[in-house]
C-alpha cells in the first residue's frame, strides 16, 4: 500500500516528503495509523550516516504510537481501534536463544530494525515511523496502557525502554546513588525512572538552564560537567551511572565518579571511539558496560510501570514540516525533552 512519509534521500539531504510502499498485511500483521512519532538522536546519527552503512532513502522514526486500523485473521492481541506502540524492532527469528530469552534485539539471525534495516528476508528495506501508516507483525506491537497521553507515550518506545532496561539489569533500588549524564530524550527518562525506583539521582549536565527541570523530574542533585571541580567533588560517589551523551566525551573522568564496584552504562552512542584507561576500571573493580534498547516483553513491562506511576515523557509537539529544524536544535542540546511529531500534519496524499 502506498504510504506518505518523510525520508532522507541521501546522508546529506534534509528530510523531505516522499511516498513509500508498505506490504499488504498478512494473517499476523497489525495495520495502524501513526499518530505520533518521537525524534530520537539515533534518527539523526543514522539519517546523516554518522555510524556508517546507512540504507537510503531512509525513513527514520522508532518511537511510534498509532491506532489500529486493521488486523490479520491470526492476530489475537489487538483489535481495530486499539492504541499501540512500536519501538526499534519489527521482527526477529523468534526461535534462537536470544529471542526465546526475550532479547529480540540480539536475534542470532539478525533483528529486523524498524528502519535503516531489512525485513527477515534480508531484502525488503524497513521504513520507520515518520510515515502515515505501518504494518507490523503482532509480536512486535505493544499496548499503550490507558492513562498515558499518547503523544507523551511515544518516546517511551525507545528512550523509555533504553533507560529502563539497564536500570533493571543493574538492580537500581532505593538508596542507590545514580548519576544520569545528559538531559535529553534518554536522560530525562533515566531521571524519572531511576527516581521512581527509589534511587537518589544526580543529573550531570553541560546545560546550567536544565537544573530546575531535572529537579522537577525527580533529581535530588545537579552538577555541571563543564566545571572540573564536579569530578573531584563527586569522586567515588555513584553506584550506577547512565551515560546518555550523543557526542564524544572522556569516559575516564566519569568512571572516577563511581564507587568501588560501581557500574557505568553507556547508552549514548557517539560516532567516534574514546580511549579508556585500564586504571579507570582496575582501581575499584569498576564495570563499563553497554546496553541496547530492550526486548518486547520488557518494553510492555516498562509501559505498565510508567502508567502505574504516572510517568511519561516531557514532549514538544511539532508538525513534520519542522523535523529538520528539530534536528538542528537537538544538535545544540536544545530539547525539552523530546520532540514528537504530530502525524496529523503529514498530508495523507
Ligand atoms: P538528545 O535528546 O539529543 O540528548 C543528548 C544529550 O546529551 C543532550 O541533551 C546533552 O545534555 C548531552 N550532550 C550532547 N552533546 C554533548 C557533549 N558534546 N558533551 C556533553 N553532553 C552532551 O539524544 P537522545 O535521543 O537522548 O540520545 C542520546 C544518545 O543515545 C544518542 O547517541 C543515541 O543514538 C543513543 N541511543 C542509544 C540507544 C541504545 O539502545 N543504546 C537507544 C536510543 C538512543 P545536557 O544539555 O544535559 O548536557
Ligand atoms: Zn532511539
Ligand atoms: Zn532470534
Amino acid at each position: 500500500m502506498k504510504t506518505p512519509a518523510y525520508a532522507a534521500a541521501t546522508p546529506h539531504a534534509p528530510l523531505a516528503p516522499t511516498t513509500i510502499e508498505r506490504r499488504e498485511p498478512g494473517p499476523h500483521d497489525v495495520v495502524f495509523d501513526v499518530l505520533y512519532c518521537g525524534i530520537c538522536h539515533s534518527d539523526i546519527h543514522q539519517a546523516r550516516d554518522e555510524w556508517g552503512g546507512g540504507l537510503f532513502p531512509m525513513v527514520p522514526g522508532h518511537e511510534i504510537v498509532g491506532r489500529v486500523l486493521r488486523v490479520g485473521s491470526g492476530v489475537t492481541k489487538f483489535k481495530v481501534g486499539d492504541l499501540v506502540g512500536v519501538g526499534c524492532t519489527v521482527d526477529s527469528c523468534r526461535t534462537c536463544s536470544q529471542c526465546r530469552d526475550g532479547a529480540e534485539q540480539f536475534c542470532e539471525q539478525g533483528t529486523a530494525f524498524t528502519y535503516n534495516g531489512t525485513e527477515m528476508d534480508r531484502k525488503t528495506p524497513t521504513y520507520g515511523g515518520y510515515s502515515a501508516r505501518m504494518v507490523v507483525t503482532e509480536h512486535f506491537v505493544v499496548r499503550i496502557p490507558e492513562g498515558i497521553e499518547p503523544s507523551r507515550a511515544a518516546p517511551l518506545l525507545c528512550a523509555g525502554i533504553t533507560t529502563y532496561s539497564p536500570l533493571r539489569q543493574w538492580n537500581c533500588k532505593p538508596g542507590d546513588r545514580v548519576g544520569v549524564v545528559g538531559l535529553g530524550g534518554l536522560g530525562h527518562m533515566a531521571v524519572k525512572l531511576a527516581a521512581a525506583m527509589g534511587a537518589e539521582v544526580t543529573l550531570l549536565s553541560t546545560s546550567t538552564r536544565k537544573e530546575a527541570d531535572a529537579r522537577r523530574m525527580g533529581a535530588q542533585g545537579f552538577a555541571l560537567t563543564t566545571d572540573p571541580t564536579t569530578f573531584e567533588r563527586l569522586s567515588g560517589h555513584f553506584d550506577l551511572i547512565i551515560d546518555t551523551v550523543s557526542a564524544e566525551h572522556d569516559y575516564n573522568a566519569y568512571l572516577g565518579m563511581l564507587r568501588p564496584r560501581g557500574t557505568m552504562v553507556l547508552v549514548g552512542a557517539p560516532p567516534t571511539p574514546t580511549p579508556v584507561s585500564a586504571f579507570s576500571l582496575i582501581t575499584g573493580n569498576k564495570r563499563l558496560v553497554g546496553s541496547m534498547i530492550g526486548g518486547i516483553a520488557e518494553t510492555q513491562e516498562m509501559l505498565d510501570f510508567c502508567a502505574a506511576r504516572g510517568i511519561a515523557s516531557d514532549v514538544e509537539l511539532i508538525p513534520i514540516q519542522d523535523v529538520n529544524a528539530a534536528y538542528e536544535r537537538m544538535m545544540k542540546g536544545d530539547v525539552r525533552y523530546r520532540f514528537v511529531i504530530d502525524m496529523a500534519s503529514l498530508p495523507k496524499e
